[in-house]
C-alpha cells in the first residue's frame, strides 16, 4: 500500500497502537518486531479488541482487509510519520543532547504552553519508534511541537530529522555517554551534529548555549546561519543568571535590546545547577516565540521534576536528591559539582556503576571516584562492580545494590543531604527505605 492511501486511514483513525494491551477503539495496530517478540502474532489480537486495522508483514496473519500487509511495519510507520509531519505547518522544535533533553523539553513545553497549544514527546519516546509515534500524534489544532531524539549511534539523528523535519533544534549539550556506541566522545559531537547540520542544510533556526564553547564551534563547523544565543553574556538574545541554588534554582534573566533592560525573574521547582542551562533554553525559546515574561516565569514555575530526575524527596531523617533515573560521567560530574554547591552542613553520596561506556569505562569510574573525593561528603558509598574494582579502605564500596541495601540499614545516615545517583540497571531506588 502506498502511504499515501495509509495516510487516507490513518486520517480517519489517527489513533496508533504498537501494544495490543493499549489497544483503543477504531485505532491502527502497527505489529513491530523486537528482539523477543513478533507482534504480527497478536495481530488478530488488536482487531479484536477493538483496532480497526492491523498493518502487518507477515502474510500468514493477513486473515481479512482489515489486515494490510506492508513490506516492512517499522519502515511503514516512520514514512507514515514523515508523510503526516509534510502536512503540518507549525513550527517544529528537535531537541538532542546527551543530558537533559526530556528535562528541557518538559520545560520549553510547559513555557510555550501558557501560550499556545504545545504537543512535544511523552515522556522518553525519543528513538526510531518514539520519533514517529510522536509525529503521529501532533494533531492539526495544535500550534507547535517538540520533538526529543535519542541516539546511541551515527547517523540516528540524521534519520530521525528526516522525519520530523525540524525548523528549529536545539542540542542541550555534548559529554560523555553511550560511548560503546559512539567510538568516544569526538563519535558523539558527530551525532549530535547531525541535528545543526540538518538545519544549515534547510535554513533552520539553532538555539544555542553560547556558555559551551564546543556547541559554539559545531555550529560554526556546520556553518549554521540562524543562530539564537543563550547564555550569561550580554550579547546573547536571553541572557541569564542563576541567584539561587538551594533547594530549587532562580534565574535572573534579561532580554537584548529590551529599552529598559528590564531584569526578569524565574523561580524554578528544580535543584542541581546543571538546571541552569535547561531553564535558560527553555526561556529563550519562549522569548523567541513572543510570549510574554510572565507567561515564561510562569512556565518555568509550573513544572515539576519528575521520574527521578533531579526531584528532592524528603525523608524522616534525610533530604535525597533521587537522581537516578540515569547516569553517565557528564551528568555525574554536574550532580557532584552541584552537592557541594548545596549549603547543607552533612552530606553523603551514594553512587552507583554508569553503563555503556565500553572501553572506557574503568577511566570515567576512576575519574568519578576522584572527583567525589574532592567533594565534602563524610560519607562516600559507591556501588557497582565497576566502582568495586577501584575499592579501597577510605570509603564504602559495595559489589552489588544489595548489599549496599545491607550495609545502609546497618549504619542508616542521619541529619544529610544524600546524592542518589547511578544508572537505571542499578536499581539504586531500592535503597530509599533505609534513607
Ligand atoms: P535520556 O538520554 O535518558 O533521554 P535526557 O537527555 O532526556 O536523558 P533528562 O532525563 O532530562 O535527560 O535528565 C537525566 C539526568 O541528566 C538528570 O537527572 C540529571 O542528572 C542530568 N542532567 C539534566 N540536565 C543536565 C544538563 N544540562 N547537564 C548535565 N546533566 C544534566
Ligand atoms: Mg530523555
Amino acid at each position: 500500500m502506498k502511504t499515501e492511501e495509509l495516510y487516507q486511514i490513518y486520517l480517519k483513525h489517527p489513533f496508533i497502537c504498537t501494544d495490543t494491551r493499549k489497544v483503543t477503539d477504531s485505532c491502527l495496530f502497527f505489529a513491530l518486531k523486537g528482539d523477543n517478540f513478533d507482534a504480527n502474532e497478536f495481530a488478530s489480537t488488536a482487531i479484536e479488541s477493538g483496532a480497526s486495522y492491523a498493518i502487518i508483514d507477515d502474510k500468514r496473519y493477513a486473515l481479512n482487509d482489515r489486515y494490510i500487509l506492508v513490506e516492512d511495519v517499522l519502515t511503514t510507520l516512520q514514512e507514515l510519520s514523515a508523510f503526516h509531519r509534510k502536512q503540518l505547518t507549525i513550527p517544529v522544535i528537535g531537541i538532542t543532547g546527551t543530558n537533559g533533553k526530556t528535562t528541557t523539553k518538559e520545560l520549553i513545553k510547559s513555557v510555550l504552553s501558557q501560550h499556545c497549544r504545545t504537543y512535544a514527546t511523552e515522556g522518553n519516546l525519543n528513538n526510531h519508534i518514539g520519533v514517529p509515534l510522536t509525529l503521529l500524534s501532533v494533531r492539526d489544532d495544535c500550534d507547535i511541537a517538540i520533538i526529543e531524539m535519542g541516539a546511541n549511534h551515527q547517523k540516528e539523528i540524521e534519520f530521525l530529522c528526516s522525519l520530523a523535519q525540524p525548523g528549529y533544534g536545539l542540542i542541550t549539550n555534548v559529554g560523555k555517554a553511550h560511548l560503546e556506541g559512539f567510538g568516544g566522545v569526538e563519535g558523539v559531537k558527530i551525532a549530535k551534529g547531525e541535528l545543526y547540520e540538518y538545519l544549515a542544510k534547510t535554513g533552520g533556526t539553532v538555539f544555542i548555549n553560547t556558555d559551551n564553547p564546543i556547541l559554539v564551534d559545531m555550529s560554526r563547523d556546520r556553518r549554521v546561519q540562524n543562530v539564537v544565543g543563550y547564555g550569561k553574556g550580554a550579547t546573547n538574545f536571553v541572557s541569564g543568571g542563576l541567584t539561587q541554588v538551594s533547594p530549587f534554582l532562580t534565574v535572573d534573566w534579561q532580554l537584548k535590546g529590551q529599552e529598559d533592560e528590564a531584569i526578569f525573574t524565574a523561580e524554578s521547582n528544580l535543584p542541581g545547577t546543571y538546571n541552569f542551562e535547561n531553564i535558560l533554553a527553555a526561556i529563550c525559546i519562549g522569548s523567541f516565540f513572543k510570549l510574554s515574561s510572565a507567561q515564561i516565569n510562569q512556565g518555568i514555575k509550573a513544572y515539576l521534576p519528575q521520574n527521578n530526575r533531579s526531584q528532592i524527596l524528603k525523608t524522616e531523617n534525610n533530604t535525597v536528591i533521587c537522581d537516578y533515573y540515569n547516569a553517565n560521567p557528564s551528568s555525574m560530574i554536574v550532580a557532584l559539582e552541584n552537592i557541594q554547591a548545596v549549603p547543607a552542613e552533612k552530606k553523603v553520596l551514594i553512587l552507583g556503576d554508569m553503563f555503556e561506556l565500553g572501553v572506557d569505562s574503568p577511566a570515567e569510574h576512576s575519574m568519578i571516584l576522584e572527583k567525589a573525593m574532592e567533594t565534602t561528603a563524610y560519607r562516600k558509598i559507591f556501588i557497582g562492580e565497576e566502582f568495586y574494582k577501584l575499592k579501597d579502605d577510605a570509603f564504602e564500596f559495595y559489589k552489588t545494590t544489595d548489599d549496599a541495601l545491607q550495609g545502609l540499614e546497618n549504619n542508616r545516615p542521619i541529619n544529610s543531604t544524600i546524592l542518589l545517583k547511578g544508572s537505571r540497571g542499578m536499581k539504586l531506588e531500592s535503597l530509599i527505605s533505609t534513607l
